[in-house]
């Protein structure tokens, strides 16, 4: 049994998903489908966006960057450990692919903001 607030949308459903034996995961406590779908897939495969900063050789200042995907929640702390060692250098547009399929998880690190 695993209880998880639902972060679809800004209702916030405090969600019940349960195992049963066979395999089948009951979802209570979502006013949608998309809290039992959500709930569903935090009991399989969890993912998160992954948000965090890479240094840029040639300024003063720090990129932000984000995952344009969700990654498996169980890689967050191997990719930020590999966005630890990025160097990235200006200019810089928002979008700019700065790791391309981050660990094989098909998504790409990319900048959040422009840096001239
Ligand atoms: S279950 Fe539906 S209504 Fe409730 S927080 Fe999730 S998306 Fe929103």
């Amino acid at each position: 049994m695993a209880d998880m607030t639902c972060i679809i949308c800004p209702v916030g459903c405090s969600l019940t998903a349960l195992k049963d034996e066979n395999g089948v995961i009951k979802v209570t406590g979502n006013a949608c489908p998309r809290g039992a779908k959500y709930a569903e897939a935090e009991l399989t495969n969890p993912v998160r966006t992954l948000t965090d900063i890479v240094k840029l050789t040639n300024r003063d200042v720090m990129l932000s960057v984000k995952s344009n995907a969700p990654i498996p929640k169980s890689l967050l702390l191997e990719a930020a450990a590999i966005l630890s060692t990025v160097n990235a250098a200006a200019p810089v547009k928002t979008g700019d692919v700065i790791v391309k399929d981050i660990l094989g998880t098909g998504a790409d690190i990319v900048a959040t903001k422009d840096v001239d």
